[in-house]
């Protein structure tokens, strides 16, 4: 058809692939699937009007029919998904040779209304009869490549493999058992202190969160924090800790220890999903912590969202007597004009600058304009992954306010902190 813009019927496309699956197996040819999907393209709020989407789509329709042969089929999933199939291949690299002139092609700006635009794609191949038999199972499959496309930086192409399949699987797995997780009591908060470079005392602590499954024992969060976010289940995952830790936190008030900042991580997920200003006002009322003993920590890629909306949440935490802090300082890509309007109090040095700023010249640069920029924002800054007591000293030295790191402590459970609290 002419005008890709119309959203085919599914239906119609897995038609046409059974079509040509039959015609594979009489001719003994292969078949190939590519899923392709616009990197940086919204239809839906695409700034630009959606008869100007449209226009962009049909545009890249017809790149898209330009980069292939007559007897080959495009077709437009729907959003900014398109689907080619390639009929009567020898082998597989010849698909990958389409697939990398479809990434090449997208890479010339395309001229729509006067304006030129950028766009780039990823794309997921499956090639039939080795990655599935039947119509859907090659899209699913070129579909997962896809996203594998998208992990690896996105204006690329990537073929299905078994273990992506495995790795979905893995992760379906891990996702339905972390489903249960909080009501089977398997989660816990681990506190790590932070200390004090002026007195050497703990001024606060971060709480780390820890998952004991039964059968897997001890899964890390750098595994199964990333699923949470996909999943959604960050937001009842997040509430637990929130609340579990404003709890202890007031426990430790109770008991007569000396005040103590508790820091809780916030995903970007968690902080657009929902009203963040109601959940954290509520949090505190209902376990009786004052604002000010607890702190969020945030990353430099909320900057990438709606700035306005993150500023105006971030304000209201503030005024609310919250402390913030942006946590893994200088990984992200945060412009330093948006620094400025994120009233944050504490900037965290990541640990991979802190982990080698003694061996490398431009770790150590990085670590120092850090602190230096911190204090000229008037904010304070805590360098994390501290390990040793030459870390610590050389931070001391060059006005680091905190430190937390193995050197001081690992994380604790919240008897161990407490012991360390009462020495
Ligand atoms: P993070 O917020 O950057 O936390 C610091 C991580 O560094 C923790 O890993 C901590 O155990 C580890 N660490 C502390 N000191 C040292 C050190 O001296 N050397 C080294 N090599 N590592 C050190 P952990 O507990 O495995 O957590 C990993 C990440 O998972 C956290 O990174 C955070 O992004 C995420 N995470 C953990 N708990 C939560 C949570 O409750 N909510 C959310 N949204 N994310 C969480
Ligand atoms: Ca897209
Ligand atoms: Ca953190
Ligand atoms: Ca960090």
């Amino acid at each position: 058809h002419d005008d890709l813009t119309d959203l085919p019927n599914r239906n119609l496309i897995q038609d046409r692939i059974a079509q040509a699956i039959a015609h594979s197996h009489r001719t003994g040819r292969l078949l190939a699937l590519l899923y392709l999907d616009l990197d940086r393209f919204k239809v839906v709020n695409d700034g630009y009007g959606h008869l100007f989407g449209d226009a962009v789509l049909k545009a890249t329709g017809h790149r898209l029919v330009e980069s292939v042969r007559d007897s080959d089929t495009v077709a437009r999933l729907g959003g900014d998904e398109f689907l080619i199939l390639l009929a009567d291949l020898n082998h597989p690299a010849d698909a990958d040779v389409v697939a990398r002139k479809i990434v090449e092609s997208l890479d010339s700006p395309i001229v729509v209304q006067g304006r030129k635009i950028h766009l780039s794609g990823s794309i997921g191949v499956s090639v039939f009869p080795f990655d599935g038999e039947a119509a859907d199972t090659l899209i699913d499959n070129a579909d997962m490549a896809m996203y594998r496309a998208k992990e690896l930086g996105r204006n690329t192409y990537q073929f299905f493999t078994r273990e992506m399949s495995q790795e979905i699987q893995r992760r379906v797995d891990l996702e339905i058992k972390l489903r249960g997780a909080a009501s089977a009591g398997q989660l816990q908060l681990a506190y790590q202190p932070k200390v004090s470079l002026k007195d050497g005392c703990i001024s606060g602590c971060e709480a780390l969160l820890r998952w004991h499954h039964p059968e897997l024992g001890v899964v890390s969060p750098g595994q199964f924090i990333p699923i949470a976010e996909d999943s959604g289940l960050i937001v009842p995952i997040g509430d637990w800790v929130l609340r579990t830790a404003c709890m202890q936190a007031r426990a430790w008030m109770d008991a007569g220890l000396p005040p103590l900042c508790v820091a809780v991580n916030i995903s970007v997920r968690q902080f657009l999903q929902q009203d963040v200003v109601a959940w954290v006002a509520r949090t505190l009322q209902e376990t009786g912590l004052p604002p000010a003993w607890l702190e969020l920590e945030l990353t430099e890629s909320l900057i990438a969202e709606d700035i306005e909306q993150v500023t105006a949440t971030t304000n209201q935490l503030k005024s609310m007597g919250v402390k913030l802090s942006i946590d893994d300082f200088g990984t992200g890509y945060s412009s330093l004009s948006y620094l400025k309007r994120f009233r944050v109090d504490t900037l965290k040095i990541d640990q991979s600058f802190v982990r080698n700023m003694l061996s490398d010249i431009e770790d150590e640069t990085i670590v120092l304009a850090v602190i230096s920029l911190a204090h000229n924002l008037k904010f304070r800054v805590i360098a994390e992954g501290v390990e040793t007591e030459q870390h610590c000293r050389f931070l001391q030295l060059n006005g680091c306010d905190e430190i937390q790191g193995y050197y001081f402590s690992k994380p604790v459970t919240a008897a161990e902190l407490e012991a360390m609290l009462r020495d």
